[in-house]
């Protein structure tokens, strides 16, 4: 082979190609899931394709995958008549890391088998997963539209190599040299039972070849190919649902959450959504878009639209299928869209509604979903939309009044005789916040503090404000007005007089720090501590200018 046709993977492939083949051996059935559902995608792109272009679908319209089983050679073959890849696409596709996902996955890979195989679990591999089970994977391929074919070849050590080929029709054909410890993928019944068990609910057929070799034999059909979103929730069981859940989100976790729904009327679309019980690595990821697809009456449109659901939300997966859109909407014509626009308002107020039921109804729950997700959610209260008043009676604190989660509403009801806000402290962890000695002065008199750790809160809460007219407000600030809280155990002990001397040490220690500080006075909100820094009343919170120090250069 000439030298030109050799390729060196980009490093990062290098890398998640050894963890493939080292870590992953117990969850190695799920190559073929990766595999189908590249299968999938490509059949989806292409249909998408042919509502403009008709011709590319013309000649074969069935989009179909097709599995075979040779024996005899000891290879499978996962064969589909999507868009298929030239040249350029296989050298991109197949040599570099395509999802953003996996990169944010190897940025956390320990090398330990262990944690990295629960870590992989969140993410799947993608087509990689091939070498977890084959030592020479190839793919032929020829693009839609097009007459050249290719043939892209590599044992997933280092190099990889693309040469010319022949193909009849368009699609790809991935094939596995099996590893000598991987021929139970030949058995048929082996491959019927992953089949169904991974790919069992989405909406492209897949056939399993009669005889191993070449394709117009006789096959047997493995799956519904239904879409499973739009059957009535009677006929799909739990399993259904996670299964579709882990083949549409590459996941191994179970859902958190599962909201199914059908919307008729003057706007018609369905909806099966999820939340992962597990946060995904690249949540905070700049980057990082909402992973929904969106269908247009079953056909697959996209799956990055950012005007389906707003950022916050950003961790649902699923599906939503609209009635309403045209088919051959453009991935511009999206943007501002008003049956898009409307269906972004019923969906965020149908999660949030489940959100809030989760919350009362089972609370210990919904802490867990609250710990993965709390500080997503925040986001929509930082950009002050119209959910607002839904996304604070769905925030949960830690507070210095309990061990668990409390809510707002909890917080209110212990709030004592003569308090008039809500006090919270920011700190970079629980342990810091808890520790400061701006909270002395409040624990001496049973006030409860929040205390907020996510950089978030440095945002939403000046945003916000107020919770039901109680302001939120920050007990380093230098107006904290405990005095007027009267609570029992204050009442016996009346505050100290200001011991002798006190002005003269002021006097002091202002000479000493000049312009390094703007006031020292004496205070009560200390019972341990000597002194603290507070911030004034319309000055930034202490720690809000830490943060801004810290990202400012
Ligand atoms: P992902 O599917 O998440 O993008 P993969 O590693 O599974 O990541 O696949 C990488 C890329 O290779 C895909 O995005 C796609 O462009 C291309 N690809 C893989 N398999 C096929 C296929 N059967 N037909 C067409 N393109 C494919
Ligand atoms: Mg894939």
């Amino acid at each position: 082979s000439s030298s030109e046709s050799r390729h060196g993977f980009q490093a990062e492939v290098g890398r998640l190609l050894d963890i493939v083949a080292h870590s992953l051996y117990s969850e190695r059935a799920v190559f073929l899931r990766e595999l189908i559902s590249n299968a999938a995608d490509a059949c989806d792109k292409l249909r998408y394709l042919s509502l403009t272009h008709a011709d590319l679908i013309a000649g074969d319209p069935e989009l179909k995958v097709v599995i075979r089983a040779d024996a005899q050679a000891g290879t499978l073959t996962i064969a589909d008549n999507g868009i298929g890849m030239n040249r350029e696409d296989l050298v991109e596709n197949l040599g570099t890391i395509a999802r953003s996902g996996t990169a944010a996955f190897l940025k956390q890979a320990t090398g330990d088998a262990a944690k990295d195989l629960a870590l992989i679990g969140q993410f799947g591999v993608g087509f990689y997963a091939a070498f977890m089970v084959a030592d020479q994977v190839e793919v032929v391929s020829r693009k839609a539209g097009e007459t050249e074919a290719w043939r892209w070849s590599s044992d997933g050590r280092g190099e990889f190599e693309v040469v010319a080929t022949e193909r009849d029709k368009r699609g790809s054909d991935v094939i596995l040299h099996l590893k000598a410890d991987a021929r139970e993928f030949l058995e048929r019944d082996r491959l019927k039972k992953i089949v169904t068990k991974y790919s069992d609910h989405i909406p492209l057929p897949i056939f399993l070849a009669e005889d191993g070799k070449g394709s117009g034999g006789k096959e047997e059909r493995l799956n519904e190919a239904s879409a499973l979103w739009m059957k009535p929730k009677s006929e799909i069981t739990e399993q259904g649902y996670a299964e579709f859940y882990r083949h549409s989100a590459h996941a191994f976790d179970k859902p958190w959450m599962t909201l199914h729904f059908k919307v008729e009327g003057v706007l018609e679309y369905a909806g099966l959504l999820f939340v992962p019980s597990t946060r995904p690595f690249d949540l905070f990821d700049p980057d990082r878009k909402n992973r929904l697809k969106l269908y247009v009456k079953r056909v697959f449109i996209t799956d990055s639209c950012d005007e389906l659901v707003p950022p916050y939300l950003r961790f649902l997966r699923g599906v939503v299928d609209s009635s309403d859109l045209p088919l051959n909407i453009s991935r511009e014509m999206l943007q501002h869209n008003p049956v898009l626009a409307k269906m972004r308002a019923g969906i965020t107020k149908r999660v949030l509604g489940e959100l809030e039921k989760r919350a009362k109804d089972e609370p210990d729950a919904y802490a867990d979903f609250w710990n993965q997700f709390g500080a997503v959610l925040k986001e929509g209260l930082y950009e002050q939309n119209d959910q607002g008043d839904a996304l604070l009676s769905l925030a949960r604190f830690r507070s210095t009044a309990s061990d668990k989660l409390v809510s707002l509403a909890d917080y209110l009801a212990r709030m004592k005789p003569g308090q008039e806000a809500i006090y919270y402290i920011t700190g970079e962890t629980l342990e810091a916040a808890s520790r400061s000695p701006h909270l002395e002065g409040f624990r001496a008199r049973d006030v409860e503090v929040l205390l907020l750790t996510d950089p978030i809160d440095e945002f939403w809460v000046p945003a916000v404000g107020a919770y039901k007219e109680k302001p939120l407000r920050s007990v380093t600030r230098g107006g904290a007005e405990l005095e007027k809280i009267v609570n029992a155990a204050a009442d016996k002990k009346p505050a100290p007089p200001a011991p002798e001397g006190i002005d003269g040490l002021i006097a002091l220690f202002k000479l000493t720090l000049k312009d390094a500080v703007k006031d020292v006075r004496s205070s009560q909100r200390l019972t341990e501590s000597t002194a603290c820094l507070v911030a004034e009343d319309g000055d930034l919170d202490i720690n809000l200018e830490r943060l801004l120090r810290q990202h400012k250069r």
